[in-house]
């Protein structure tokens, strides 16, 4: 059975290279019939923050990351932690090394200067035979991992093929510090035990760690998982994306209207492909994801491209489901609407990127509009202002039906003898504020009457 994480640290607010993170190994437990759990790596007290969980949770739960365990956080894990360090303890896995920062200091400028890669020199640990330095007084040790020595750590990639370390390079890892906390890497292996990941899906800046953690898995006897290590994902400048370099909280890009499945679709597309495929749906997506067409290159964060691709959700997105989201954008406006809200959406989605912008559209239809001064000058002219008040007295009294208001439309046409745009550019103008509308009858239709003569007046 299927188990993946997603482990974000919340030490800053996740954007959408973070979350990309997330979203691969949901799709793969979702599309493997598995489970997802969602893991808060908070050991970082100082740079942790409540607010940085929120956007977490926020965001997961906007784009539907649903998980099926967790959250859990592992600064409530510590007793576990302790637990797990006694036992490799007991078994020998682990000793005890009193090398001070200052020692450990002088033995990398040694090796600096011996142009040596700086790692730790085994000073402390117990080999038989070997006689160890005297215990200092006063000084509590840090526990150290017994790396293996000889012999390579090898796992298969599913991105990046085959990767094999020789453990010469990889030093007796810290898991324990003087005070007993469990270090980074010990109490990620500890996790993915108790949570029994199958696979680990992560960001490629943890591949180094990737050695080190198989280690200590098999030092406790337990097979480790496949891993998938996901290429970088650059910003529009091409440095990585990063919250210290500009990237949006993920929390922003649903306030300014994006749909979570044109955000969804985007980052699938954003390291992970389907042969040509585009534009597909959340369910697509889940029946055709897999680990074998992970990219291996990073990827650049376009937001163009995600606006065209949302603008193609908002076309796919049905109209009762988008009037909510634009519901909820115009009540912070302070715009009230009602049961035409679905069917305006149906008539200006088109036309849209984002709910916002479909929110400023159906606005005009909810509130007083802005009429653009050039378009108004352009259009309406002493010429056709005696037509406009004849459209505006057949609309006073024919039933308020499109049937109806075309109807009136095609005779004042007839009686004044202008030709469609000499008429409907005008009356655009007044009543939507902009002559760029979807056809005047149905724009007309869904005005209510009062608003559409009101409107004409100003003619
Ligand atoms: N907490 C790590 C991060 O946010 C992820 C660790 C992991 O996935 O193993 O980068």
């Amino acid at each position: 059975k299927v188990r993946t994480r997603f482990a974000p640290s919340p030490t800053g607010f996740i954007h959408l290279g973070n979350i990309r993170s997330a979203l691969y190994p949901w799709a793969f437990a979702r599309s493997q019939g598995g489970t997802f759990i969602l893991r808060i790596e908070d050991t970082d007290v100082e740079r942790s923050s409540q607010a940085a969980v929120d956007v977490i949770l926020e965001g997961m739960a906007w784009l539907g990351l649903d998980h099926d365990e967790g959250p859990f956080y592992q600064m409530q894990r510590m007793d576990r932690y302790r637990e797990v360090v006694a036992q490799m303890k007991e078994k020998g896995l682990v000793y005890p090394c009193y090398m001070s920062v200052a020692e450990l200091d002088a033995l990398r400028e040694r090796q600096m200067t011996n142009k040596e890669k700086p790692r730790y020199d085994g000073t402390w640990r117990p080999e038989p035979g070997k006689t160890l330095p005297p215990v200092p007084e006063g000084v509590q040790p840090v526990l150290r991992f017994k790396n293996p020595i000889g012999g390579v750590v090898a796992w298969d990639d599913k991105v990046k093929g085959r990767i094999e370390i020789s453990n010469d390079e990889l030093d007796d890892l810290v898991i324990a510090r003087p005070d007993g906390t469990p270090t980074y890497n010990f109490c990620v292996v500890v996790d993915d035990i108790d949570m029994q990941i199958t696979h680990v899906i992560r960001g490629d800046d943890h591949v180094n760690n990737t050695p080190r953690q198989i280690n200590i898995f098999r030092a406790l006897g337990v097979e480790p998982p496949v891993y998938a290590h996901l290429p970088t994902v650059l910003n529009e400048q091409g440095e990585k994306m990063s919250k210290r370099n500009g990237a949006k909280p993920v929390t922003q890009f649903r306030d300014e209207g994006f749909l979570a499945d044109g955000v969804v679709n985007y980052l699938a597309r954003l390291g992970w492909s389907h042969g040509d495929d585009e534009i597909f749906s959340r369910e697509q997506f889940l029946q055709w994801f897999n680990l074998d067409h992970l990219g291996k290159s990073a990827a650049q964060f376009d937001e163009a491209k995600l606006r065209s691709v949302n603008a193609h959700h908002m076309k796919m997105t049905p109209d009762a489901a988008l009037a909510p989201l634009v519901d909820a954008q115009l009540q912070k406006r302070g715009v009230t609407t009602d049961e035409r809200l679905a069917a305006l959406c149906g008539l200006l989605k088109d036309r849209c990127d984002t709910t916002v912008q479909l929110a400023d559209w159906v606005q005009r239809f909810y509130a007083p509009v802005e009429r653009n001064a050039d378009e108004a000058a352009k259009h309406i002219t002493d010429g056709v202002r005696p037509a406009i008040s004849m459209l505006a007295k057949m609309l006073e009294g024919c039933p308020w039906t499109r049937e109806a208001i075309t109807e009136a439309i095609k005779e004042t046409l007839r009686a004044t003898g202008l030709k469609m745009p000499q008429l409907a550019m005008p009356v655009r103008v007044l009543v939507m504020g902009t002559a760029q509308t979807p056809s005047l009858d149905a724009v007309l239709a869904l005005c209510h009457r009062e608003t559409v003569l009101e409107r004409l007046k100003a003619a």
